[in-house]
């Protein structure tokens, strides 16, 4: 029996040989065995890849991180440092230039200029005032753009709205201005009316002093008060208004509106409201609320 087994290795030794030599052979060529090669020892350790970078270094006015794309919108913040000092120094406020981008607004009649337009001319106008008076400026926007994504999961216009309160409150601003143009079907009617928000002592008394000091400058001897109105952006948890400048569709004002002069006659006028406010002892502010 043993001679037989014997018989059968010796007879078959190199074709075994062979399937021995054939499976080292492919051993060695397989990723498994690729780190036992000698050769391998010598080339230079990879460095490691650096740590990834938090997703978000900026948070969100509830304390939660900004998802990327918010993140971004955030750190392009446009913020003007004062230019002097003056009645405002040590304060930052926003400036919230309504509409932008695909958003227009309302549309002058007669010219055909979308409001987005006028409100980001006497927003800038503003913002140059403020900072002359010391202040910090946060702007929602200081070109002709709307904030959303273009394809955002919702709605374009809660998205921008969303991320314009995350500018004002994640850069700290103390107070919110959001500039518009009225639009009526009665072409007449015509002057500036501010809005502020219902049940917000604070508000009432900023609306107050911007519709005054508007009445007194563009329109002397004009009773015309402030008024309530619905707008997310006047209940972000700040004093705010609504301030809309003039009547695009009255055709004698939507010329002045759209004359520099008078843009710079309407930033005095609230720049100076803004001064009286700070001055006078504060009354409380409603809680924030959340984008509808
Ligand atoms: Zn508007």
């Amino acid at each position: 029996m043993i001679k037989r087994i014997w018989e059968y290795l010796t007879n078959n030794a190199r074709w075994m040989g062979g399937c021995l030599a054939m499976l080292a052979v492919g051993w060695a060529l397989s990723p498994a065995a690729q780190p036992v090669w000698w050769f391998r020892q010598a080339e230079p350790e990879a460095t490691p890849a650096p740590e990834p970078a938090p997703i978000s270094d900026i948070l969100l006015s509830d304390g939660t991180p900004a998802d990327p794309a918010t993140r971004a919108i955030l750190l392009a913040t446009p913020i003007y440092q004062p230019t002097a000092d003056g009645p405002l120094t040590g304060h930052t406020i926003a400036i919230d230039p309504g509409h932008g981008g695909y958003d227009g607004g309302a549309r002058a009649a007669n010219r055909g200029l979308w409001e987005k337009v006028y409100n980001l001319q006497i927003a800038l106008t503003l913002k140059d005032l403020l900072t002359a008076n010391g202040a910090t400026v946060v702007m929602t926007r200081d070109t002709d753009a709307a904030l959303n994504d273009p394809n955002p999961p919702g709605r374009k216009k809660r998205q921008d709205m969303e991320r314009r309160a995350e500018r004002v409150l994640t850069h700290g601003a103390e107070m919110l201005l959001s500039i518009h143009q009225n639009d009526y079907r009665i072409a007449s009617q015509h002057g500036p009316q501010v809005f502020y928000r219902k049940d917000c002592p604070a508000g009432r008394e900023l609306a107050t002093l911007l519709q005054t000091n508007l009445n007194e400058s563009l329109y002397p001897g004009s009773r015309r008060r402030a008024n309530v109105g619905d707008f997310y952006i006047n209940s972000l948890g700040i004093p705010s208004a609504l301030v809309e400048c003039g009547f695009l569709s009255n055709a004698a004002e939507e010329k002045k509106l759209r004359d520099p002069e008078y843009q710079r006659q309407i930033a005095d006028a609230l720049v100076k409201s803004v001064a009286e406010w700070f001055a006078m002892e504060k009354l409380p502010e409603a809680a924030a609320r959340e984008v509808r």
